[in-house]
């Protein structure tokens, strides 16, 4: 089975037609790691989608406090806002179907995914030393995991934990070919906001039988977003953002 694996899309509809755009062809399912809604102007065209084309899936904090199931006070101010207009712009069905999201993680055929970590998905994995709880929940040797808005990952290899790379600014993708006795936590990155520096739209391609991750950049039209998030009177600095990937 060949996958395309999405994170973090953050109501982002630019950045998601060009990953699928970049994807076409390579994939027959979609999963997805969490986090549709929150920060940017397209909350009901990324939950449209996602609700006609993800075989599975995760809910991510952003889904959990739109939806009502946790609390806004955790957000700085800046998520508050962009949060309370979010839930103005949904109506009731697509509430409730981000109310009805799955809480991670979650066990597929060939992997894992969850949002956060496997014991709280509101938990930020960034570094080796914090991924190593996460390992020791694997049944499988490959999960995907959100959050932190970060591509890349991690690998545990006979009680060593080691950072896993990522395309380059000139490279669109990077391959990790799985190794056996190697375990696998990988972040596909965010779609729509990513957070390691590069502003590209981020995903990831899997192929089970050929054991291939693919990490994978793509450019999209980030003054379209950003226009959007001016006139929806969103705060500013979210469209500043998206230019720097932070
Ligand atoms: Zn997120």
């Amino acid at each position: 089975m060949r996958y395309l694996l999405v994170s973090d899309l953050h109501a982002n509809r630019y950045a998601l037609e060009a990953v699928l755009a970049a994807a076409q062809g390579q994939y027959e399912q979609v999963v997805c790691c969490g986090d549709l809604v929150g920060y940017n102007p397209h909350p009901a065209e990324i939950i449209e989608w996602t609700r006609a084309n993800c075989q599975a899936i995760v809910r991510g904090n952003h889904d959990k406090v739109v939806a009502g199931i946790d609390d806004l006070e955790w957000f700085n101010d800046v998520a508050q806002a962009a949060a309370r207009w979010t839930m103005r712009r949904l109506d009731e069905q697509q509430l409730a179907y981000l109310r009805a999201l799955p809480q991670g993680p979650a066990k597929l055929d060939h992997f894992h995914i969850w949002h956060g970590s496997p014991a709280d998905e509101d938990e930020y994995v960034t570094e080796s030393r914090e991924a190593m709880p996460s390992f020791a929940y694997f049944e499988l040797p490959l999960a995907f995991f959100g959050h932190t808005h970060v591509q890349g990952g991690f690998f545990s290899k006979r009680g060593r934990i080691g950072p896993l790379s990522r395309p380059r600014a000139q490279e669109q993708e990077y391959r990790i070919q799985l190794e056996p006795d190697t375990l696998y936590l990988v972040n596909p990155g965010s779609v729509g906001q990513p957070r390691d520096g590069d502003p590209r739209a981020a995903y990831a391609l899997f192929d089970s039988e050929q054991k291939l991750v693919t990490l994978c950049r793509v450019e999209y039209p980030i003054e379209k977003t950003a226009a959007e998030i001016q006139a929806a009177g969103l705060p500013g600095m979210l469209g500043l953002r998206l230019f720097h990937g932070f």
